[in-house]
């Protein structure tokens, strides 16, 4: 999970009436460079992207914030349904758009862990399926990817072109790609 900013809402008055209003939508898939809020997969055309209400709209819930902006997010359909209509205020899922998730989160390996003593990193791993084995297995294809790419760099007897050579890599861990805080992690134990 990387830290997102939230755009401008940019068709309010349609907020109103449709929380998933295309032009919206497409605003929150923008903001996440297509990518799931919770587990950073690229959302396929194939396997279309929600609206996600981060406090659930559910009844008895919070339906009072079905049609805010700030409680909304986009998420893929796996994390979406995991995530249900699970929420507790006084221990709420990390929302990536309004605070920092390495706070609560590590990359490790192929797997996400919650940083010591923080109950909500935890909470969210659990609740939003954030090991489930889809996940640590396209993960762990990455980081053998970047592995192997990150090796090549240090097959070069010269410092300076192991430099630039690993600079160029570092627009692996740039949130615009997908899993970017395992690439992140791994980019950094290596420079
Ligand atoms: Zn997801």
């Amino acid at each position: 999970m990387r830290r997102l900013n939230r755009p401008q809402c940019p068709n309010p008055v349609a907020l109103r009436t449709n929380y998933k209003h295309p032009e919206n939508k497409e605003a929150l898939q923008n903001a996440s460079h297509g990518k799931c809020m919770y587990c950073e997969s690229q959302v396929s055309h194939v396997y279309f992207g929600d609206v996600e209400h981060i406090r659930p709209k559910a009844q008895g819930k919070f339906p009072q914030l079905k049609f805010e902006w700030s409680n909304l997010g986009y998420c893929c359909a796996r994390c979406n349904n995991s995530k249900n209509d699970e929420f507790d205020d006084a221990c709420p899922l990390v929302d990536p758009y309004s605070e920092d998730p390495n706070e609560h989160l590590l990359a490790f390996g192929p797997l996400l862990r919650h940083k010591a003593g923080s109950e909500r990193g935890a909470l969210t791993i659990i609740t939003v399926d954030l090991n489930r084995p889809e996940l640590i297995e396209r993960r762990g294809i990455r980081i053998n990817e970047l592995q192997n790419a990150i090796d090549a760099c240090y097959r070069t007897a010269s410092d300076t072109v192991r430099q630039v050579l690993l600079a160029a890599l570092d627009q692996e861990g740039s949130g615009s790609k997908e899993f970017s805080m395992f690439a992140a992690t791994l980019i950094a134990a290596n420079r």
